[in-house]
């Protein structure tokens, strides 16, 4: 049985493939075959990595969204996912990572530490916001944000990749 808002959700996902693939239909192939085939890093350090966790696994499934839930080489990713406080001392290495991975590349912020520094904001030894270090694409707040906002974030992520120019 479908439904009463499934019509409209289907309608409106065909509305967009039409907009994207009648414009410029190369454009949304490349970007089509991105959206689904995300390679993330996870630099996880503190207690957002938990809910992380919990994306990863049968519960929430993310690979059923297009990513996979893990994967080994830096050159090879192309989302790095920041999960926690990241300090001043960590930075360097923060941005050595990003600089490994290949173009094009994404960055998702997960949690008030990660996104402003969270309660650390004013403390003299953690970023106020991985932000300062990189460029990041997507936002996801709370502390900790549960799991279905990681995904709402990984689909605003797929969102801005569909409409993106191919680099
Ligand atoms: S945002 Fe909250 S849950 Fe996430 S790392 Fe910071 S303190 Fe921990």
């Amino acid at each position: 049985m479908v439904g009463d808002a499934e019509p409209g959700i289907f309608v409106g996902k065909l509305k967009d493939i039409l907009q994207y693939s009648v414009k410029d239909p190369l454009k949304y192939v490349i970007n089509w075959g991105r959206i689904y085939s995300l390679w993330p890093v996870h630099l996880e350090t503190a207690c957002c990595s938990v809910e992380w966790g919990a994306v990863s696994g049968p519960r929430f499934d993310i690979e059923r969204w297009g990513m996979l839930g893990a994967f080994g080489s830096l050159r090879q990713c192309d989302v790095l996912i920041v999960l926690g406080t990241v300090n001043r001392k960590m930075a360097p290495r923060v941005r050595m990572i990003y600089d490994q991975m290949p173009e094009p590349k994404y960055v998702i912020a997960i949690g008030a530490c990660a996104c402003s520094g969270g309660l650390y904001f004013d403390s003299y030894s953690v970023l106020p916001g991985v932000d300062t270090i990189l460029p990041v694409d997507i936002y996801v707040t709370g502390c900790p944000p549960r799991p279905e906002q990681f995904i709402q974030g990984l689909v605003m992520l797929q969102n801005k990749i569909l409409s993106s120019n191919i680099r």
